[in-house]
């Protein structure tokens, strides 16, 4: 998901220079429609021990989605495979969905049989199911899907217009989870192997799905769409309807195969789409050069044109950015879902407390992709732009089990430090065991080897641990020291420089006086000398009245008291300049700005 642009980010959104509006997002705003219990509104709660004691072999998800009514149909076949003994199944769904039927391997079930008071449905199974055995729950059901107050990040049905007036339907549900669409089991283990989609929108409406398209019927003014996907992130199973164009291309991987590159763009769009689908191949080039084969190249690189900003809807990545310009000469928007492939899709966090493995990755990709794109110049831009958002505030990494939205939360979690402290120390790793050593580890975390091909590897889901467990294997070398002070403290290490009768003293002060053997380079007189900082300090010899830059290369990740400074000024401008707006006008709304990462 994109990173949250709200002026509760110590207001700091705003103070970008380059601070655009957050696309043709649809305020959704006022709405009357039943809340959301706690089960259905959060995503990642504990699964029930029947969720856990079942392989998810494949889903089979009608949706009939009716745009004039706002209503959503739906019929989903449910396979499962016992790993222990069962009498009951259990699956997460909005109660707010009407259902009409539930039936066990075809037997009809009376309603005695199910109930599901608070999103998370039981269905006690007509006869108890053995260890290897499979089942299959049929549960039909309907109703007005949750609507989207603010896509992507307060999520749901968007249901929207097209500028040539045809409906322009989405779903973005990340932060509520899979339950607000179909039954399932809304944990990121919770992916089942197979997903067959079959979605009717009324004639002429295209429908774009995941993974690979299986055809389509038209019947009494009505078409259904097939798709067929395999190991989709429960989150990346989307509704994207509208009159949608396509764009079509085939892409030759230096791995031998051949990727469908496939994009719906809006009618009227097409010279916009045709500037963006050109920069498909390169971003391809890039993530298969770099981090390795295109995981679902055998299903496609597909990109679809929405009513909100962005979400990384696996093979069908969901695009709003409006195809802006920027000074980069790329498209950020696209570009960072796209990551979300390899980080996200490909390798998925065991659960939402690991998030920073998708975002931290996903945003690092940005900066990399620009010094591969553009070069040096750009890639330090994007970081330092990265840089003035940390709060580091609360870990990156609590230790325990968390639901998405107190991760994202920055009340109750680390919030946008997933996405920018992330990123900035992936750089400062990078320079610290070098591009063999960081890539392979990367490699490792994505594919669960440092030599993926195609057809070696298939999507995984991994913990932090994971990773530096993968770091320390690629060097040979202990770098728990480094994890322990970036991701599992809040506060940044902090160098302590003065100068002394010969010189320059240094000494790091890392949180909980942890150990930090960072190695740092000093310039002096324009000369780069090592300091080795084994012990957690340093000496360096300056000459009188020599002049000397600390980290010239910014290559570590630290305190900077001059941003912090920086980020107390930006939220006290801003709070006078809402109080002002407030003044001026009472009904003044605080709007939600977003900024290009
Ligand atoms: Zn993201």
């Amino acid at each position: 998901m994109l990173l949250r642009n709200r002026l509760s980010v110590a207001g700091l959104c705003l103070l970008a220079a380059t601070a655009v509006a957050s696309g043709p997002a649809v305020a959704q705003h006022a709405l009357e429609q039943p809340a959301l219990t706690g089960f259905t509104a959060k995503s990642g709660i504990a699964r029930a021990p029947e969720q856990e004691a079942v392989v998810f072999e494949h889903a089979g998800l009608e949706f009939r989605i009716d745009p004039a009514q706002r209503r959503m149909d739906g019929d989903a076949a449910l396979t499962f495979r016992a790993l222990k003994p069962l009498s009951r199944l259990v699956v997460d769904l909005d109660r707010n969905y009407a259902v009409a039927a539930v039936e066990v391997d075809g037997q009809a079930l009376p309603a005695s049989a199910w109930s599901n008071p608070e999103g998370r449905m039981t269905v006690t199974l007509p006869r108890p199911l053995a260890a290897g055995a499979r089942t299959t729950l049929r549960i039909r059901y309907g109703g007005h899907p949750h609507v989207a107050s603010r896509a992507p990040w307060d999520g749901g049905f968007v249901w929207s217009q097209a500028p040539t007036g045809e409906p322009w339907v989405a779903s973005a549900i990340e932060g509520e989870g899979c339950d607000l669409l179909w039954p399932c089991i809304d944990h990121p283990q919770g992916e089942p192997l197979l997903v067959d989609e079959a979605i009717t929108v009324p004639a002429p409406l295209v429908a774009a799905g995941n993974g690979i398209a299986l055809g389509m019927d038209e019947h009494d003014g009505w078409r259904t769409w097939r798709w067929r996907a395999k190991s989709p992130d429960t989150y990346a199973i989307a509704i994207n309807v509208g009159p949608y164009e396509l764009l079509s291309a085939d892409y030759e991987s230096r791995y031998g195969n051949t990727i469908p590159l496939r994009f719906w763009y809006l009618k009227g769009n097409q010279a916009k789409a045709r500037a963006l689908f050109a920069q498909f191949p390169k971003m391809l080039e890039f993530f298969e050069a770099t981090i390795g084969p295109y995981p679902f190249g055998d299903e496609k690189m597909g990109v679809v044109e929405t009513p909100y900003l962005g979400m990384e809807h696996q093979t069908v990545n969901a695009y709003g950015n409006d195809y802006k310009l920027t000074e980069y000469g790329y498209d950020w928007l696209l570009q960072h879902e796209f990551a979300h492939e390899w980080f996200g899709n490909q390798v998925t966090n065991a659960d939402w407390d690991h998030m920073w493995l998708h975002e931290g990755f996903g945003s690092y990709m940005q900066p990399l992709y620009l010094q591969w794109l553009r070069g040096d110049r750009e890639y330090d831009a994007w970081l330092l732009f990265q840089r003035k958002f940390l709060m580091n505030r609360v870990p990156i990494v609590s230790g325990h089990s968390m639901v998405e939205d107190a991760v994202y939360n920055d009340k109750t979690g680390p919030g946008n430090d997933i996405y920018y402290k992330g990123s900035l120390l992936l750089h400062t790793l990078r320079n610290l065991i070098g591009d063999k050593a960081f890539f392979a580890a990367t490699r490792e975390l994505v594919y669960g080897t440092t030599d993926p091909r195609p057809g070696n590897f298939t999507p995984r889901y991994a913990t932090t641990r994971d990773f530096i467990d993968a770091v320390n294997k690629a060097t040979g070398r202990d770098y728990g020291w480094f994890f322990d002070v970036y991701v599992y403290s809040a506060a940044l290490p902090e160098l302590v420089a003065s100068r002394d009768a010969t010189g320059l003293s240094l000494q790091w002060k890392a949180p909980g006086g942890k150990a930090f053997p960072m190695p740092l380079q000093v310039r002096v007189d324009g000369r780069d000398i090592e300091v080795p900082m084994a012990d957690g300090r340093g000496h360096v010899d300056l000459p009188p009245h020599a002049l000397y830059t600390v980290d010239p290369h910014s290559r570590v990740l630290r305190a900077m008291p001059h941003i912090d400074d920086y980020q107390v000024d930006v939220a006290a401008r801003l709070k006078a300049a809402a109080e002002a707006a407030q003044q001026a006008d009472p009904r003044h709304e605080e709007r939600d700005h977003g900024a290009r990462p």
